[in-house]
């Protein structure tokens, strides 16, 4: 049998990149066959639109293709292209990094006015960023405030070099270091803020992660242990001797968790300063 002759237009292909997600059964199918080519093809959305029938080479439509391939047996299309847009940044992703979601940028926004008024008090502002994985959380809140400067940590070496990478790539290397730590034990100093979406996946609820998440996702940025407080209670017992003056600790919190990790934080004497809702309007992040 001969080979199948390859797209030679970018319609074309859009057109077929899609049809092979949908009948895979693929969420968004539309959505990410565009990403795909957009990627792979060297193009862009507007590119798309004003030049649909624009020429693609073999080697742009063979690269299409198998991208196509890999997201129709489930690869998370951010985890094909390598990289994800967190906050309006470019984030490169590795297989030791939680794919950023947009229910963090819940947390991001929560923290600003904090951060904002250390800054009107002090003319800086310093952020602690634990199991930073790509550097999202510390990247974005150094994006959103230019005084701001951040140490990011996290138990995977890899990670730090993602978040490092990250760092380079967005201008925030001068503003932004890594260390690698297992939550407080490197950590000496104290800071403004210290901020974290930690793992919290209770044990018997890691068989009901979705399988894009369960299989692609590290699960040292997800398994919170047993009950899946287990970072909540390592973050609240040693949070307050890291604190600046007029310090505050933020955290994501599972969909059901928020009660739960209120008290932990309560029982080391942290007073709750505000809660926000994700986008499907679950309690999301806390401050405390
Ligand atoms: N929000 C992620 C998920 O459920 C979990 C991230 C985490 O444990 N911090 O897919």
């Amino acid at each position: 049998m001969g080979e199948a002759r390859l797209p030679g237009s970018l319609d074309v292909l859009l057109r077929q990149a899609r049809t092979i997600l949908r009948e895979a059964g693929i969420a968004g199918a539309a959505f990410d066959a565009r990403l795909i080519v957009e990627h792979f093809a060297g193009t862009s959305q507007a590119e798309l639109i004003a030049s649909p029938d624009r020429a693609v080479t073999d080697d742009e439509a063979k690269a299409v293709l198998a991208a196509v391939r890999e997201r129709a047996e489930g690869k998370p299309v951010h985890r094909i292209l390598g990289y994800r847009e967190f906050y309006g940044l470019k984030l490169m992703l590795s297989p030791e990094t939680l794919e950023p979601r947009p229910d963090t940028e819940t947390l991001v926004d929560m923290v600003l006015p904090h951060l904002r008024q250390t800054v009107g008090r002090k003319g800086t502002c310093t952020i602690l960023d634990m199991g930073t994985g790509t550097g999202a959380i510390a990247l974005a809140l150094l994006s959103a405030v230019p005084e701001a400067r951040a140490v990011g940590t996290d138990i995977s070496g890899h990670a730090l070099a993602t978040a490092r990478a990250n760092a380079d790539m967005n201008g925030y290397s001068e503003r932004f270091v890594t260390r690698r730590s297992d939550w407080f034990g490197e950590i000496e100093e104290s800071f403004d803020l210290i901020v974290s979406n930690p793992p919290y996946i209770a044990t018997a609820e890691m068989d009901d992660l979705p399988g894009e998440v369960r299989k692609h996702d590290p699960i040292t940025a997800l398994h919170g242990g047993a009950d899946g407080l287990d970072a909540y209670r390592k973050i609240a017992a040693k949070a307050g001797r890291h604190l600046n003056a007029a310090g505050a600790v933020a955290v994501e919190v599972g969909s059901s968790q928020a009660i739960d990790v209120k008290e932990v934080f309560a029982s080391s004497g942290f007073r709750t300063a505000s809660v926000a809702a994700d986008l499907a309007g679950h309690d999301r992040a806390i401050l405390f």
